[in-house]
Order: C-alpha cells, then sequence, then structure tokens
C-alpha cells in the first residue's frame, strides 16, 4: 500500500500532516489545506517514496 501515498504533506499554518496521492497534491496545491484553508506551495509538499512512514 505505500505506492499509493508517495507525498507527505505538511501545512506551515495548521502544521497538520497528510499522506497525499498525485490527484490530492494538485488538489491541495488548487484548494490549499484542507484543514485551515492555507495555501500550499508545492515544497510543502515532500516526496517520501525513499521514507518510511512513522
Ligand atoms: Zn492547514
Amino acid at each position: 500500500m505505500s505506492a499509493i501515498t508517495p507525498n507527505q504533506f505538511v501545512c506551515p499554518e495548521c502544521n497538520q500532516s497528510i499522506a497525499v496521492n498525485d490527484t490530492m497534491k494538485r488538489t491541495l496545491l488548487d484548494a490549499g489545506c484542507v484543514v485551515c484553508g492555507a495555501s500550499i506551495q508545492p515544497a510543502d509538499i515532500n516526496d517520501t517514496a525513499d521514507s518510511v512512514p512513522d
């Protein structure tokens, strides 16, 4: 199940951490943080394909 969420989003405003797939990544960049609505930049979403969650 690791291939489903290759990216980790951390909100710069509310510090919420969310694992996102590519579709969710684009949605976040377009619509902002799902928790607080802050504007999101590509740098706020990190590719974690090489790292293990937790
Ligand atoms: Zn937020």
